[in-house]
């Protein structure tokens, strides 16, 4: 790299789409991991899970009451022992007898029905039934739920609570997961400094590196802040030299753009293939997106650009969906609606503009529908984070025109749910 001077970005503007399609298809799953069942919130199951047995294991009852013979209808019957969740007596149930049974115990040999003890009652050893039993009566037959040899689970689902409470019922303490990528975050720039420190005249606090921390870990990676780079060659370098040799990819937020000291393309362009270095976006121009191999490995290394919004907004439409397919989820995109504008908005004629905007919903008792609607947070200048600030979606606003009247209906890309 020689000494750099201010020069207009020879980098083709790509389109949006162009961006994401060549983000696709340049990142991979990182690979799977054993993990345990209190590990597993949010992850990525990465093989089938079957169960080994059957769902109850053996007859049981729903309720808390007695085991008999429906056949003995409403007679009274002499209880001849009990059987409680976990502890088995060894007790059979014949003709004009019965056992108090514990929801969850197994059922005695012989019963053919279980009584609810709010059917019934107690008097010296008698049992009292109040109901006319029925066969099978809260009976909770041996594989009702699951059945040796099941598939419960399929590879790529996401766990949550319902998926977990499975891989335990089927006794699988430990199973296979799609590993989370390990994402270094680097801000660049020597204006910037640490929260906590003093900040010079001419310097700011270092914001994006927090926000990205946050917005990694949000997309199901894990993140590791590796702090901020100096605008000299070998600062940055060491910086995201380290950054690819023990990490899955990288972040960085500044010094893409055209300025004297936008060290970070060329410095990229180096050490691996840049697949573009600006797209059609506003804010977010200067995106850059680059491919490093190392070690035999095709590391990504995201170069955002410095004003937090544009950082953030570029982070969402293009970072976000790669840390997804890295980390093995199956859906990458968020919910799109069709959104009536509350205002009217005026927007680029030139760039796709991705417009912050808090969407709210309305619903019609005429059609019993829920209709959209969406107002923007204000001034949407690159720098000012507070637009960022209780946005639920990003109205994408093609170019074309400079303005959108009061009443359009445009597409809101939903970051939040409404
Ligand atoms: P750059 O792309 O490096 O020229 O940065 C564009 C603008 O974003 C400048 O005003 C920077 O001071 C600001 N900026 C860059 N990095 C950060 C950061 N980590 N936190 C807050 N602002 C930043
Ligand atoms: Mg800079």
């Amino acid at each position: 790299m020689t000494e750099k001077t201010m020069r207009p970005s020879t980098y083709a503007i790509i389109e949006p789409e162009e961006a994401s399609k060549l983000i696709y298809e340049n990142v991979a799953q990182v690979g799977v991991e054993e993990i345990s069942l209190l590990e597993g919130n949010g992850r990525i199951l990465a093989e089938d899970i079957y169960a080994i047995g059957d769902m109850p294991p053996f007859d049981t009852t729903a309720v808390d009451g007695y085991a008999l013979l429906w056949e003995d209808g409403i007679e009274t019957r002499l209880i001849i022992g009990e059987r409680t969740a976990g502890k088995v007596s060894d007790v059979t149930v014949v003709a004009g007898t019965a056992v108090r049974i514990m929801t969850g115990a197994p059922l005695p040999s012989g019963a053919n029905s279980v009584i609810m003890v709010e059917d019934t009652s107690e008097d010296n050893k008698k049992l009292i039934v109040r109901k006319l039993p029925q066969a099978s009566d809260n009976i909770r037959p041996t594989g009702q739920d699951l059945q040796a040899g099941q598939l419960v689970l399929k590879a790529g689902i996401t766990l949550n609570a319902a998926e977990l409470g499975l891989i335990a019922t089927v006794n699988r303490p430990r199973f296979q997961a799609v590993r989370r990528p390990r994402i270094a975050i680097i801000s660049t720039g020597d204006e910037i400094v640490e929260p906590g420190e003093v900040a010079a005249y001419g310097q700011i606090y270092d914001s994006n590196r927090f926000s990205l921390v946050a917005a990694v870990r949000n997309a199901g990676a894990e993140a590791v802040s590796l702090g901020i780079a100096p605008d000299t060659r070998e600062g940055l370098k060491n910086l995201v030299e380290r950054a690819l040799a023990e990490y899955d990819g990288l972040v960085t937020s500044g010094g893409v753009s055209v300025g004297k000291l936008d060290l970070v393309k060329d410095l990229l362009e180096e050490m691996g293939t840049i697949h573009f270095g600006r797209v059609n976006l506003k804010p977010g121009k200067p995106l850059t997106f680059v491919t490093v191999e190392v070690d035999g490995k095709r590391k990504p290394v995201f170069g955002l650009p410095g004003f937090p919004v544009s950082s953030l907004v570029s982070f969402e439409l293009f970072v976000r969906p790669a840390l997804l397919k890295m980390g093995g989820f199956a859906e990458l995109s968020r919910p799109v609606l069709q959104v009536r504008t509350e205002h009217v908005i005026k927007h680029s004629p030139e760039r796709n503009e991705f417009v912050r905007a808090i969407v709210t919903s309305h619903y019609d008792p005429e059609t019993s529908n829920y209709w959209y609607s969406a107002r923007t947070t204000g001034a949407q200048t690159s720098s000012r984070l507070l637009s960022m600030l209780g946005a639920n979606a990003l109205l994408k606003l093609v170019p074309g025109s400079n303005e959108i009247a009061e009443g359009s209906i445009v597409s809101a890309i939903l970051i939040e749910q409404i």
